[in-house]
């Protein structure tokens, strides 16, 4: 079966169980991305059923991607639909919370797509496992565009998330190690890069 129409089957599944994978505009963004800044192995926190993955992988034949997944029937899913694109040798698969794995290989970029209240927590743990001048990427910094946005009618949880997420948004811009730049695609992204220095540095403590 051709890969177009197995992608639209996942999107429909997604549609039907109410699985938030990506937006369009900010997946097309991110495999965009990707290929012209020619990122070749990618840690992703948050699979759902591998769509995001999938898109990422298909961009060139030599990209990699190490996904997390933390809800069993999600990560059956992931694997059924890894498999049926006939990526399973370049999509590996974890079922794991993000927070209790840890890995000590390096990638070119990670892209953070799980709970939005846990995002700086993600991103302080998973950022040792960048390459020199590797990227972050995360998804949802907008959040339905409620983030910055009036909070007295929301709901106590969604106002605690909302306020996570706006104090991930202070962390990245005040975060001297990393350059971030925010995109109004999708549901709002986030690139934030390693800057130069903070190389160095590493290299430095290395001899
Ligand atoms: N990236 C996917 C969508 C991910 S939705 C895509 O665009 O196709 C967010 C997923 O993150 C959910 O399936 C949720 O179960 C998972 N998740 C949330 N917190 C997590 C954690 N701490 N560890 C692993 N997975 C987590
Ligand atoms: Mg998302």
């Amino acid at each position: 079966m051709d890969q177009e129409y197995l992608i639209r089957k996942i999107e429909k599944y997604a549609d039907e169980k109410g699985v938030p994978i990506m937006e369009k505009e900010g997946m097309n963004f991110v495999t965009e991305f990707i290929r012209l800044n020619k990122i070749k192995n990618i840690l992703e926190i948050g699979s759902a059923i591998g769509y995001s993955a999938i898109n990422m992988a298909l961009v060139s034949d030599d990209v990699t991607v190490t996904t997390i997944e933390r809800d069993k029937d999600r990560y059956i899913e992931a694997v059924k639909n890894v498999k049926k694109l006939g990526l399973d040798k370049r999509v590996t698969l974890i079922f794991a919370d993000a927070l209790e794995f840890n890995t000590s290989e390096k990638y070119d970029m990670i892209f953070i797509d799980a709970a939005k209240s846990q995002y700086t927590k993600f991103f302080t743990k998973f950022s040792c496992n960048l390459n020199p001048r590797g990227y972050v990427i995360t998804d949802n910094i907008n959040f339905h565009g409620l983030v910055n946005s009036d909070k007295s009618k929301m709901s106590r949880n969604l106002r605690q998330l909302i306020t996570k997420l706006e104090r991930y948004i202070t962390f990245l811009k005040e975060n001297k190690r990393f350059k971030t730049r925010f995109f109004e695609v999708g549901d709002g992204v986030a690139i934030s890069r390693k800057r130069k220095d903070v190389d160095d540095e590493e290299d430095t403590n290395k001899d």
